[in-house]
């Protein structure tokens, strides 16, 4: 009996032997994906110029195609020179469209003319959904406090560096925007989050928000479901203008 079950061992560790099979060779096009090919864009001739993708918000001509004030009528900023500027008092403008997850490119200049300090001079901003704020800001040799400083996410993210022009040059933003999931009860699921890019420099690195940017109060306490947003360009009545603005959704 003893023998038997010995054999039998023996004969299934040799089968379990010879089955197992030999891994197959590893090549190098055993991990090359071809289909679907990527996407062919025409990117733009000079850096910050808008791709083929791209939805063109304003161009330095007709503000009254893209955007409109927050009440939905004629845009009361003034169009010159290629750009818009904030004329104090007229409130915001918005996009006439709504997006979710985006690319933006935007060129802002505060005024050449310092009038003001701290939070009182070539403020503005970029809000995206309509409720997160990318603070535009004349920060060249103008303290303020950090969470509120040109490229932080107003009052949640200082900048990583201050990389502000002097007043009167142009300056950019390149944002990439991811937005927000929502849970059953209201809260985020994960929340929304922004890489910022000011004048080439990384200023915010994909931090996640905890709520919508508020001036007075805890950010995580006003957080509300929402959908697609506008972007929106604030009139803090300084006359900061912007141009160049364009938007890729992804
Ligand atoms: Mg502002």
């Amino acid at each position: 009996m003893k023998t038997n079950l010995l054999l039998i061992a023996v004969l299934f560790c040799s089968f379990t032997v010879f089955a197992q099979k030999e891994p197959e060779k590893m090549t190098p096009g055993m991990t090359e994906i071809w289909d679907p090919e990527v996407k062919v864009i025409q990117p733009g001739e000079n850096i910050g110029d808008a791709p083929s993708d791209a939805i063109v918000l304003f161009d330095g001509t007709n503000i009254d195609n893209e955007w409109t004030n927050s009440e939905g009528g004629k845009p009361g900023w003034i169009v010159a020179d290629g750009c818009v500027t904030v004329v104090k008092g007229t409130g915001v403008i918005k996009t006439k469209r709504a997006f979710e997850n985006f690319q933006l490119h935007i060129e802002w200049r505060t005024p050449s003319e310092v009038v003001g300090k701290s939070q009182g001079r070539g403020n503005s901003g970029v809000f995206l959904q309509e409720i997160y704020e990318v603070q535009v800001l004349d920060n060249y040799n103008n303290r303020t406090y950090r969470n509120g400083q040109a490229g932080s996410i107003y009052k949640q993210y200082a900048p990583l560096v201050n990389a502000c022009k002097k007043p009167g040059e142009w300056q950019s933003y390149d944002i990439i925007y991811t937005a927000p999931v929502f849970a059953n009860d209201g809260t985020y699921a994960y929340p929304p989050r922004v890489t910022v890019l000011h004048n080439g420099v990384l200023v915010q690195n994909n931090v996640s928000l905890r709520g919508p940017t508020e001036y007075i109060g805890i950010p995580e306490y006003s957080v509300k479901p929402h959908g697609a947003g506008s972007i929106v360009l604030q009139d803090h009545g300084n006359p900061v203008s912007y141009k160049n603005i364009w938007v890729r959704e992804l």
